[in-house]
């Protein structure tokens, strides 16, 4: 890889750092007067969906363009670009590539403009880490689907006006749902897809106001509830909401997640995170000593930063794979499979760090930040289990990256 910018792209980087030395102010993040005003900004300079084609309203970045531009956003802890989250990291380039013309034209300026929020209506009680078994079914009846079924741990689903569901419209290896009015409907992509066992399966773009929806929130270990169980009894969604064919489900996914896991990968995060446990570390006087100057400590903390480094230039590798056009591969399951050691060890580290206090939450002293620290350690699932736990990565990387036999 070129580690070197070439002539355009540093002039890009100029006028990002020049973007962000006009509008960015200290502190000025937390303010939802600012963070309005900021959105509004970055969408006029067509930032938010920057890699999406300039024809539905992206921004046209190139690949590196992209990279220039969150590097510069991350280093200065800047606001996201867009508040739309799963409507910018997945239902839009699926909307994009598989969507009709009447589709982008509903969908891509909201999700742009961050009108609303978006929800993900894939995993259902049995069916998570093996999404294709899942069952919620689908029977069409004219110009509608009516859909049967439960969903489970869908996050913000309490707040989002628009799902993504999957559901089944027909048996794995059949073709159209059995007994449906539409009988014959079933598309020629279900059609070729009818031997594998992800055949069967469609995407609906669905409003969550419509009747027979039951939004019922879970909470979890850190006391909070940001996502979900939805339940759908003969909920009426018209065909005209389908996402690509009837039973190219799986497809549409495929390209979801792929966008999900590339963005998965990225370090940024990460690195805040380090750079708040090593400020911790500094702020926090035990047995008379700060603990940045505790030798285990310093020890963990640089390990976890050589691994952080690690990971950033493995992305530099998946980086190089897209500059040459090639498609990514299973490699992002290696990054994600890291990242959900470091999240985990980063908790367990700052918690070390506090030592018992560190476990109280409350505004009270000896309760540390109101107990952030505490909600961080046990916060983990979110990027250790959502996205694909860590034995399924460990699956892709042995089978689809050492070519070990299929478990
Ligand atoms: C914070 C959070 C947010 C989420 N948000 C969403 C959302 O918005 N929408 C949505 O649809 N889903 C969401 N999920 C669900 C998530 O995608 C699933 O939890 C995940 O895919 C795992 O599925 P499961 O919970 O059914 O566990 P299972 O698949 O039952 O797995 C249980 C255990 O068995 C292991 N296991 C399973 N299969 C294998 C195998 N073949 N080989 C080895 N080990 C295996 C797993 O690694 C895991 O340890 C979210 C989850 C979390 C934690």
């Amino acid at each position: 890889m070129d580690f070197e910018l070439t002539e355009s792209e540093r002039a890009f980087r100029d006028e990002v750092r020049a973007f962000l030395d006009e509008n960015l102010r200290e502190g000025a993040a937390e303010s939802p007067a600012f963070l309005a005003e900021w959105t509004k900004k970055v969408r006029a300079k067509r930032w938010v969906g920057f890699s999406w084609p300039r024809e539905v309203g992206g921004g046209g970045g190139s690949i590196m363009e992209q990279v220039i531009l969150k590097d510069e956003m991350a280093k200065r802890k800047a606001p996201p670009l867009g508040t739309c989250m799963m409507g910018l990291a997945w239902v839009g380039p699926s909307i994009i590539q598989y969507g009709t013309e009447a589709q982008k034209q509903k969908y891509i300026p909201d999700i742009l403009d961050g009108k609303y929020q978006w929800c993900t209506g894939y995993s259902e009680p049995d069916s998570g880490s093996d999404l294709a078994s899942l069952k919620c079914r689908a029977v069409r009846e004219g110009d509608d689907y009516v859909v049967t079924g439960q969903k489970i741990w869908t996050s913000l689903a309490m707040w989002a006006k628009k799902m993504i569901l999957l559901v089944r419209t027909a048996r794995a290896g059949e073709g159209a749902e059995s007994g449906s009015p539409s009988g014959g409907a079933a598309t020629d992509g279900a059609k070729r897809g009818a031997a594998s066992k992800h055949s069967g399966i469609t995407c609906l773009l669905v409003d969550m106001e419509t009747p027979g929806i039951t939004v019922r929130p879970i909470r979890n270990m850190t006391g909070s509830a940001h996502f979900a169980e939805v339940f759908f009894d003969g909920v009426r969604i018209p065909v005209e909401n389908r996402l690509g064919d009837e039973g190219q489900g799986w497809q549409v996914t495929i390209s979801a997640l792929a966008s999900e896991r590339s963005s998965i990968a990225e370090v940024h995060g990460l690195v805040r995170k380090i750079d708040e446990v090593k400020a911790l570390a500094r702020e926090t006087v035990r047995g008379g000593r700060r603990m940045s100057e505790d030798p285990g400590i310093r020890r963990r903390i640089a390990q976890a930063e050589a691994k952080i480094e690690a990971m950033r230039l493995n992305g530099m590798r998946f980086l190089t794979k897209q500059l040459r056009g090639e498609p990514l591969g299973a490699e992002t399951s290696i990054n994600k499979l890291h990242r959900a050691a470091l999240e985990i060890g980063l908790g367990e580290l700052a918690l070390e760090i506090l030592g018992s206090a560190g476990t109280l939450t409350g505004s009270e002293a000896p309760a540390v930040d109101e107990g952030r620290w505490a909600r961080f350690a046990l916060g983990w699932p979110d990027v250790v289990i959502g996205g694909g736990t860590p034995n399924i990565q460990k699956n892709i990387i042995a089978e689809r990256i050492l070519g070990l036999p299929k478990d």
